[in-house]
């Protein structure tokens, strides 16, 4: 395993140990503000045995004294610790400056705020499948290990690429991470697991993870999400298909043909896309076989492409409720209403969920992150954590390297960038160049909102029996569907797999869309009572629509902002992605993997096909082959490549 550079630490010079730390605050991983009070840091297991006398400080209450030989003696309330604290060889404390009764041991209180186990530190420290500063011996570079780079990444080493990832968290994942707390495992972000079934070929998860020899448990989630609408609308949508429309013509029986035809067009489109491998659309070869080998489903795909999921609706449904019923389908993908959600993009996630189900991961939406970056290094890919690229180098108009914040250099034959477009361009480059193709980019698409979150534990007694794992919830006014705070999502993914939480507790993640703007420019205190009150009406929300006695109920919880996902995911506003200007024709204007900038690639949510775990995975996918072809190690001709790229280009600029 290997080892962290452990910054040297006293127990007992508590400005010398404050001092530096605040740059480890990112360590503790997730969406915990520190508070002002404490800082972090790691404690190797040696130093961690000789200054056995550490208490553990447990919300300001001093509650446990920890031996030296593990933590027998924990009490009732961090017992599921304990197996971790057993195996780990890091622990990393919670530094408390204020603490009360430690000046008479000569000493400080610290409390444990997260346990780090072997593997994680190896994570965290990064230096998985040893890495080499300067080196140009790379294939690819990936920045940013999201789903959408983790899926490049390990497509590319399967291929035979020598890949790096650099990563700026001290774990894999972005938007599809983890964080721990207090016994709880807590999705950052997506829980509903699209493209994570064991059939077709839109499976896209689960065969980017049978690539690299990983296959995770799951768990299938009878229900994708149970919707609570205005005028008391409720709709469940069922794994199998048949249930769904059932339940769904109960609703509108007077526009069950309606309803037909627009989840029919939807599967069209679906068993399209699932009937073919699925490459990169910017890569000739591919293109052309696959008109070869199944022209009524490429042309199916390409009669779609233009058109958005409204305007398809509203050819066969009247009834306004309905069509916002389907704007919310769309909304929970896309965050925009139907008419400016890409038919594809629809299609794939209305189906998948009834074709494949939906399947959540044993252990949580971590595990995927977790095993792709181990199935990278199996591979004979790298990945560094705690990498933050802050330039992309470009000698001769081509990207031949990344530069970190501490200054290392790291070379390749190609860069793929995982970041958003917007910090690609806008922060990893000379805006000064902004290529003329990222512009109309940013002409079409501007940055769709980001998101209020909200994590709690509760006592398990507050969720009725039988309750769903995945509820979206509006509801008086069908307006408020986009607004900010309008609409709200809830996971409950301790429905599913109850190892998330402690024993007799549920996770309960909320979250709303926010934009940046509403949280800038605030004090310490205005900010955080401003993140309290918010939480409070949301969750005075859910309690009055499906869970009274939820507040009542709240054990922990933790609120993340609009900042929090900026300043953790990296991404630019904190972002859910791109979101169109106007009413888009359909994916028309999304750009695939390659940039104007020679041997710069992206991919991920600002690609085609856009957002969700299955889009980005899409994109990987898509991503990898081009690349591949552009080093060697698949199939290429030149001169038709140039010839594609000219033409897509073209069409982009009809959109
Ligand atoms: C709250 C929330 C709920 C969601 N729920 C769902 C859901 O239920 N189902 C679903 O399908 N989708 C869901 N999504 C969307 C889905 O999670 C994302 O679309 C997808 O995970 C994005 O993946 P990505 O690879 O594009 O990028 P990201 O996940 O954003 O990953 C990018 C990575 O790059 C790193 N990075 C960025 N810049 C740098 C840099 N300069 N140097 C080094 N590293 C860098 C970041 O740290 C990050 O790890 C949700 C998203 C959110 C925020």
């Amino acid at each position: 395993m290997a080892t962290a550079a452990l910054k040297p630490l006293s127990f007992y010079a508590s400005d010398k140990l404050c001092a530096g730390f605040s740059s480890s605050y990112q360590l503790n991983g997730g969406f915990r503000p520190t508070s002002k009070n404490s800082k972090s840091l790691y404690l190797s297991r040696d130093e961690y045995l000789k200054n056995c006398r550490i208490r553990i400080l447990r919300s300001g209450v001093n509650c446990s004294l920890l031996p030296p030989n593990g933590c027998k003696n924990l009490p009732d309330r961090i017992r599921h610790q304990k197996r971790t604290l057993r195996a780990c060889n890091f622990v990393e404390l919670d530094f408390v400056t204020t603490c009360r009764d430690t000046k008479k041991k000569g000493m400080k209180l610290v409390g444990v705020k997260a346990v780090v186990d072997a593997d994680k530190v190896a994570e965290s420290n990064g230096v998985l499948g040893g890495v080499e500063e300067g080196s140009g011996n790379y294939d690819a570079i990936v920045i940013g290990s999201g789903i959408g780079g983790l899926v490049a990444a390990t497509q590319l080493a399967v291929k035979g690429a020598r890949v790096l990832v650099l990563e700026k968290y001290v774990i894999p994942g972005g938007s599809s991470g983890y964080y721990e707390r207090d016994g709880y495992t807590f999705d950052v972000g997506s829980s509903v697991m699209f493209g994570f079934s064991d059939k077709g070929n839109l499976n896209l998860i689960t065969q980017a993870l049978a690539a690299v020899g990983c296959k995770l448990d799951v768990i299938p989630d009878p229900t994708t999400v149970h919707f609570h609408l205005p005028n008391n609308l409720s709709v469940l949508v069922h794994r199998e298909y048949s249930d769904f429309i059932e339940e769904l013509v109960s609703k509108f029986p007077h526009e069950k043909e309606g309803i037909l035809e627009f989840y029919g067009i939807c599967w069209k489109i679906f068993n399209s896309l699932n009937s073919m491998e699925l490459k990169s659309l910017e890569e000739p070869m591919y293109l052309f076989g696959q008109f070869f080998k199944k022209p009524a489903e490429c042309m199916t795909l390409a009669y779609y492409l233009p058109q958005n999921a409204g305007d398809i609706a509203r050819k066969f449904i009247k009834d306004p409720e309905l069509l916002s019923f389907i704007d919310a389908e769309c909304f929970i993908v896309s965050t925009v209403n139907a008419l400016r959600t890409p038919m594809i993009n629809a299609s794939m996630v209305l189906c998948d969920r009834h074709f494949g189900g939906i399947n959540y991961p044993v252990g949580g939406v971590g595990e995927i992150a977790k095993s792709l970056a181990k199935g990278l290094v199996k591979m004979g890919g790298k990945i560094l954590y705690k990498a933050n690229v802050t330039n992309i180098i470009v000698e001769n108009e081509k990207a031949v390297g990344v530069i970190l914040s501490d200054k290392r250099k790291f070379y390749a034959k190609t860069i793929i960038s995982n970041a958003t477009r917007w910090d690609t361009f806008g922060k990893l480059l000379d805006r000064k160049n902004l290529p003329k193709d990222e512009e109309n980019f940013q002409k079409a698409y501007v940055k769709a909102p980001s998101f209020l979150s909200i994590h709690v534990g509760i006592k398990a007694e507050a969720l009725p029996p039988g309750t769903d794992c995945h509820h979206f919830v509006l509801e008086d006014d069908w307006k408020n569907l986009e607004i900010p705070y309008g609409s709200i999502f809830l996971s409950i993914p301790t429905v599913l797999d109850p190892s998330l939480a402690p024993e007799g507790r549920h996770i309960l993640h909320i979250f709303t869309t926010s934009s940046i703007e509403d949280w800038e420019g605030l004090s310490v205190k205005d900010y955080e009572a401003k993140k309290e009150l918010i939480a409070d009406k949301i969750i005075g929300r859910l309690e009055n629509k499906l869970f009274p006695g939820l507040k009542s109920a709240i054990v922990f919880k933790e609120v993340g902002t609009p900042k929090t996902h900026r300043r953790y995911l990296a991404r630019d506003s904190g972002t859910y992605g791109p979101m169109p200007r106007n009413i888009p024709k359909g994916l028309l204007a999304m750009p695939f993997n390659t940039t104007s900038l020679n041997g710069l690639y992206c991919v991920g949510d600002s690609c085609f096909p856009g957002q969700g775990v299955i889009a980005v995975a899409f994109s990987g996918v898509m991503c990898a082959h081009r690349v591949g072809a552009d080093l060697g190690l698949e199939r290429k001709v030149p001169i038709l490549d140039a010839a594609l790229l000219r033409l897509l280009g073209w069409l982009r600029t009809l959109a």
